[in-house]
This record gives C-alpha cells, structure tokens and sequence, in this order.
C-alpha cells in the first residue's frame, strides 16, 4: 500500500495546533506497519531549511502564480521518512504562520498556495512527477490539501482512491467564486454539487464531495459534524455522504509526550514512581513565581486563544476559582481581546495566575508535567490533544463533554473515571468541575493518584488508530466510483 499524505503542516518543521502532530505521527505508525508512505508539503521556509537530504525530482515550471515550481524529494528528521517539497519560492517562501501574516491576516494568495498544493498531489499520486513513485491512496489533511480528492476523482483513467480527513470544521477555505479559473480545475465543478458553497468557492467541499472516504478525528465529532449545530453549514454534505464518513481517533506520539523520557521536564516520572511529578510541579510554580502551596489546585491551559477553545468561560469563572484557592498557568496565542483579557487576569492575580503569551513547545511539556489538571471547556472540539497528554502525564483533565474530549475523558464519578466532565458551556459548570476536581485532590488523595495511574496507564498511542487507516485505505481501493458530485 503506497500512501501519499498531504498536508500543510507537520511536526517538528511547522505547526500551528493538533493537525501537524497528526501528519508526523500517523505516516510514522503507518510506516512501521508495512505501509509504503510518503509525505507532500509546502516548501515552507522553516520545511525547507528542516528537512534533510533534499534533491530535485521534477522542475514543473511556472503555474499557479509562481515563476519558478520544483519539486524535491527528501527525509523527515527524527522519521525519516521520505517527504516531497514543493519549491515554489514566490508562494511559500516568506514569514508568518503557513496561512497568513504575523498580524493574524490570511495570505491573499491561499488560492494559488493551496490550489498548487492539491494538484501536484494528485499528478504525483498517478505516476506524473516522480516516475520512481506513485501512490495507491492520497490522504488530504484539512482543506488546504482537499484540492487533491477532485483532481484525483476527475482523471478519467486512474485508480488512485482518496480520502479526506478533517480535522476542524470551522476551516473550510472559502474564497470568491470570481476566483474559480485560478483553480484549474474543469468548471463543471462549480456548482452546489461541487465546490461552490453559498456563492463562494470551498476547498473542503473539494474533499467533502469527491473523496472516496471521509475521516474526522473521533467518533463522536464524526455524529456532530452531521448536525446543524456542529456543521458550520456543511452538515448536508456530511450527511448525503452516510457511511463514507467515519470516526477515528487521533493518537498521541508517545515518544515525544512521555514523562519518563522527556528531556524538557525537570524531572521523569511513570505511574509506577510519581515523585517526579512532585518534583516539575515545584520546579514549575518557583519558575512562574506561583507560591509553593501543596493543596492548591494547579490548574494548566495550553492552547489557541480561540472562542472555539472556550476560554472566554474560564476568564468569567476565574475570580471565583482564585478565591477558592486554585492556581493558574496558561500558555496561549491567539485572538488579541482573549490575549490582553487573560494578561489583565494575571496582573488581578498576581502570584496565583501566570499568563504567558506565545508558542512555545518545552513550555507545553514543562506545564503538562507540572500541573495538576489540565482544563479544555471547548465549545467544539474534533478530538483534541492537550488532554490526551494531561493523560499521560497524570495530568488529570477537566474537560466539555463535547467532540473528542467526550471519548477520551470520563469522569471521576463512573467505573472508567480518568478526568472530569461537564456538559454546560457555562462558567458556572466549569468552576463546578474545578472545584470537584480540588476537593477530590485535598480530601481524597488515593482516589487521586489512582485515576492519574489509571491514565497513565492508557494506549493512547497511535498504532490501532494506524491500522484502522489502512484498513479504511484498502475498502476505498476496493470501491468503485465516487458517489455524490460530478461523476
Ligand atoms: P487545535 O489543533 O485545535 O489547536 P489540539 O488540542 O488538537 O488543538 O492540538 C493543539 C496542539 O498545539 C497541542 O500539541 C498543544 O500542545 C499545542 N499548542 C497549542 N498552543 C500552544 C502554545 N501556545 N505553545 C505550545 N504548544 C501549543
């Protein structure tokens, strides 16, 4: 099974949130089952300064924009793993996040950059870039990559398959329908079979309408995503897919998140030996100047500051946690009212509230190994990660029952108790959770550490989740045509 997975970014040479963690673990676990797999990215400038051993493959010239696009064929560091680049310097060779500026605006040319992105992935997916490499299968990643599954469905005489993962429902790269012949792609697409989507152009609709199997990251956000409320309009097209979409939960690399290896924390520890765990959350509360309180509540965050993520909810519950005696460390970027928001919160309390704003990956880990409990009251959430790793690291999670967190977090209260969980998206909820959470801690520290061994303990990493992909990758090659739009 030869699989070319598409992506916008990947962990350790660009990252914005759970999908790049996801594109560097799953090919690996892939890989390691007998899969032939390779990945395509956009020659990003830190993908080109991090990947190794680069050599050109095919000059494909100027499209989409671009004056001068190569195509290289190099390593993964850390994997190996083989990874195409795509070089197309007046595109992807600038500053920034991969899909705007430093000031949060989205590059005015995404349509080209992701439009470039998709169609080399389908001609090198049917033997037409590399002649040393084709592929069976092309796994797009969010809708950056979905531009693939329509090229891929629209070639006449390939028997390349599809499928689409989605990773967040919100990001749907929309752009004007004016903008339709940038695509190259054949305009019988454009229409509300296709692409189009309420008058404009949708690259997810790309993979919603032509993949030959649709993912998304946990069971239960697979349900949602077929309702209005978690559709973001989209829901009909999930649904007129029926048993195409699937649920499967993302894994977690339990080589980078481990605390009994992890050189960023100051101490290691498993769920045989939690004394290291004292250890990082004494060293963390005396980095971030939080007084070195035994019975407080050490309480992380580390995540985009987004209304997705519903933080607003823990700033309005915030007063009442602090005067309860809970200590707060939160690590974030993201929209600027929840940024200032939250730096005002740790000037109110100072000493009890550490605020930092940035991206800063040891810090993630230090915060992970030190805090007691991880808190994620997300609105919507496709599977999430951060409490997938509170989990690894005794870091009990208290979490929405929503999305992903709702399959990997269950509450205290029940036989398979690993976290805490509230249904509400209420502050009133949230600090009731909280609360739960530091009562248990002071009053009933067996029960605590049991639940953190209990974690601990958990397959939370990638391998069966792995299988499942393959599994799904050979039903898609036995299966005919695409149902749905343009065939
Ligand atoms: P999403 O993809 O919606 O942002 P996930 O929970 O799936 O949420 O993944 C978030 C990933 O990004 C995790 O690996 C988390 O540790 C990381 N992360 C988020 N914000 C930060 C930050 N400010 N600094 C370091 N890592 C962060």
């Amino acid at each position: 099974m030869r699989v070319l997975h598409v992506a916008a970014e990947v962990y350790p040479l660009v990252k914005t949130g759970g999908l790049a963690d996801v594109v560097a673990a799953l090919p690996a676990a892939q890989a390691r089952q007998g899969a032939e797999v390779r990945l395509l990215l956009p020659g990003l400038p830190s993908v080109m300064d991090g990947v190794q051993h680069a050599r050109p493959v095919i000059d494909i010239g100027s499209c989409f924009g671009a004056l001068r696009v190569r195509l290289l064929l190099a390593r993964m560091p850390g994997t190996g793993l083989p990874v195409y680049v795509l070089d197309a310097p007046y595109l992807y060779r600038r500053t920034g996040s991969p899909y705007g500026n430093h000031g949060g605006e989205e590059w005015p040319d995404n349509l080209q950059r992701f439009a470039l992105l998709g169609w080399v992935a389908a001609h090198l997916a049917a033997d037409d870039a590399d002649l040393k490499w084709r592929a069976d299968i092309v796994h797009a990643h969010d809708w950056h990559a979905a531009l693939a599954c329509a090229h891929v469905a629209d070639h006449p005489a390939s028997d390349v398959r599809s499928v689409f993962t989605i990773h967040n429902m919100a990001f749907q790269g929309l752009f004007p329908l004016h903008d339709w012949p940038l695509l190259g792609l054949a305009s019988r697409h454009m229409s509300p079979a296709g692409l189009e989507f309420h008058g404009q152009l949708s690259f997810m609709k790309a993979g919603l309408q032509y993949a030959h199997r649709i993912t998304t990251v946990s069971p239960t956000y697979a349900h949602e995503i077929a309702t209005a409320e978690f559709g973001f309009g989209l829901d009909g097209a999930i649904r007129s897919r029926g048993a195409d979409v699937v649920g499967i939960l993302n894994g977690i690399d339990a080589d980078v998140w481990n605390p009994a290896i992890d050189p960023a924390i100051a101490a290691r520890y498993d769920d045989a030996r939690l004394e290291g765990k004292r250890a990082c959350r004494e060293a963390l509360q005396a980095e971030l100047g939080l007084a070195a309180d035994d019975d407080a509540l050490l309480l992380a965050v580390i995540s985009r500051l987004s209304a997705q993520k519903g933080l607003d909810l823990l700033l309005a519950a915030l007063p009442q946690l602090a005067a309860a005696g809970v200590q707060l460390v939160l690590l974030g970027t993201g929209e600027p009212s929840l940024e200032a928001a939250f730096r005002m919160a740790s000037e109110a309390h100072a000493g009890r509230v550490h605020v930092h704003i940035g991206y800063d990956e040891a810090r993630a880990h230090r915060l992970l190994a030190g805090a007691d409990a991880i808190v994620v009251p997300s609105r919507f959430e496709p599977c999430g990660l951060t409490q997938m790793y509170g989990l690894r690291y005794g870091t009990l999670p208290i979490v929405r029952r929503v999305g992903g967190l709702a399959d990997t977090v269950h509450d205290a209260g029940g036989t398979q108790g690993n976290g805490f969980v509230f249904d509400e998206a209420t502050p009133t909820a949230l600090a009731a959770a909280v609360l739960r959470a530091a009562r248990l801690r002071t009053q009933d520290p067996k029960t605590w550490r049991m639940l953190q061994q209990r974690g601990m303990a958990a397959d939370l990493a990638w391998a069966g989740s792995a299988r499942r992909y393959l599994q799904l990758y050979r039903d898609a090659a036995g299966s005919a045509g695409v149902p749905g739009a343009g065939r």
